[in-house]
């Protein structure tokens, strides 16, 4: 029996992830062939000791190395409120883009100091929600909204601490559709077109207004510690020249997520450590050198702390030979819960779950249910052969999976479970027919 390549794709997978007596892939202790019976698939099982040790590893990382850092989860990444009661008690805050990603922290009680709001077309309903609701920070993206917030905070006789997001105008070699600090994105205030320092002003103008500091965000997943250092240079130096046009005080820099996860078994991101090292060293030098106080540094990582921890069980179906070309085999999910390969090119592994630990005897193309000819989850790798009820893992799914998925076809989004010392527990049952139809009339 060749073992080489599951164990070689384990470190993908949970940091509790095994193979059982029985060839199972267990997580957490608990048999995912057996949680594919009891809950249904597709299922997106989350392992709590690595949701635990991710965040652990982000404050160990950052904060060992520059005591007054902020961890602020970004909730794109996934959010329920069974993730939101574990952040909090792991200290964690929260960036949130949305009324609803409020509703979900507000939902478990989450400290509203602790919450930083994004986005670039807050409507003025999520910004009267926030504001009444306290929310820690407010990231203005642009000048709608910077004159919409200091109004809002003006006739509310509110004082609101913000952010400005800028666009250094760094590519962080990422796909396009997640590069964000380029100086063609919707996000942020370009600091090289003067618009930043425009903003700055304006900002610092309104009494509503307190301006803590800088915030930007370079895309995800950016696999080189480079770009980020390039924009705190940017950065900083935008920083110092407003102190001494503006009389302005950076008290907070903000450097954004995108930190990378592993994929491919080839393509090892950087560590958290090497982000931690080279972005701290990075503030800490350049601050001394610019002659600016140390401000409290700001990290938003979303993949980094749930992409490792989620795993997207599917049960395969039928198989499709075209001779000599592909063998096409069909899973009971795809782009519905999982958009990623379709929408920009990501790449995933997998494992039979069930046969864990048996010879990989051919190439398959693996492809979801879905009526789109791009609905391919995983192109040309090599498994265990597959047959009909076998159960198939896919790691690194939880991060942009489940908070992408869409009921296209009238599908179920699917269910997920959270797993920890040998137990599982359902935190979202799968949608019903109920469920799809609850807002339509007849
Ligand atoms: N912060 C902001 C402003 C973002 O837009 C994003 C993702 O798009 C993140 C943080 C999180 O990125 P990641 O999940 O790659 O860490």
């Amino acid at each position: 029996m060749n073992r080489k390549h599951a164990f070689a794709r384990l470190p993908l997978f949970p940091l509790t992830a095994e193979i059982n007596g029985k060839h199972h892939l267990t997580i957490g202790g608990c048999d995912t062939v057996e949680l594919a019976a009891s809950f249904g698939t597709p299922l997106y099982v989350f392992d709590e000791s690595t949701l635990h040790s991710k965040c652990l590893e982000y404050r160990r990382e950052f904060g060992g190395r520059y005591p007054d850092t902020a961890i602020v989860y970004a909730c794109k990444a996934f959010i329920s409120p069974a993730l939101a009661v574990l952040l909090q008690h792991e200290g964690l805050g929260l960036d949130v883009v949305s009324a609803g990603e409020i509703g979900i922290a507000r939902s478990v009680g989450f400290p509203s100091e602790k919450v930083y709001f994004h986005g670039n077309n807050k409507a003025r309903q999520e910004l009267e929600l926030a504001l009444d609701w306290g929310i820690g920070r407010v990231v203005v993206d642009n000048f709608h909204e910077l004159s919409l917030l200091a109004r809002l905070a003006d006739e509310t006789k509110r004082t609101q601490d913000v952010l400005l997001r800028l666009s250094p105008g760094v590519d962080a070699h990422t796909h396009k559709y997640v590069a964000t600090g380029v100086l063609d994105s919707k996000f942020g205030f370009p600091v090289s077109t003067g618009q930043a320092e425009e903003a700055l002003a304006m900002a610092m103008a309104a009494p509503g207004l307190n301006v803590l500091g800088l915030h930007f965000h370079l895309g995800s997943p950016i696999f080189e510690t480079e770009p980020y250092l390039t924009a705190i240079e940017i950065v900083l130096g935008f920083a110092a020249q407003m102190r001494d046009r503006l009389h302005f005080d950076l008290r907070e820099l903000n450097v954004g997520g995108g930190f990378a996860i592993q994929y491919l078994t080839d393509s090892p991101p950087p560590p958290v450590e090497a982000y931690a090292e080279a972005i701290v060293s990075k503030v800490v030098e350049h601050c001394a050198r610019l002659g600016l106080t140390s401000p409290r540094l700001v990290i938003e990582p979303g993949r980094g702390i749930v992409g490792r921890a989620g795993v997207a069980l599917y049960t395969v179906g039928g198989t499709k030979e075209v001779p000599g070309i592909r063998k096409y085999v069909f899973v009971d999910g795809g782009m519905g819960d999982n958009i990623r390969p379709p929408l920009y090119g990501a790449v995933y592994e997998a494992v039979v779950a069930n046969k864990a630990d048996e010879a990989e005897t051919e190439q398959v193309t693996i492809a979801g249910k879905f009526c789109e000819s791009g609905d391919v989850l995983i192109k040309d790798i090599r498994l265990p052969n597959l047959q009909q009820g076998d159960i198939l893992a896919v790691p690194a799914c939880g991060a942009y999976c489940v908070p992408m998925s869409s009921n296209y076809n009238a599908f179920f989004r699917p269910a997920i479970a959270f797993v920890g010392d040998a137990k599982a527990r359902l935190v979202r049952r799968r949608e019903t027919h109920e469920d799809l139809i609850r807002c339509d009339l007849a």
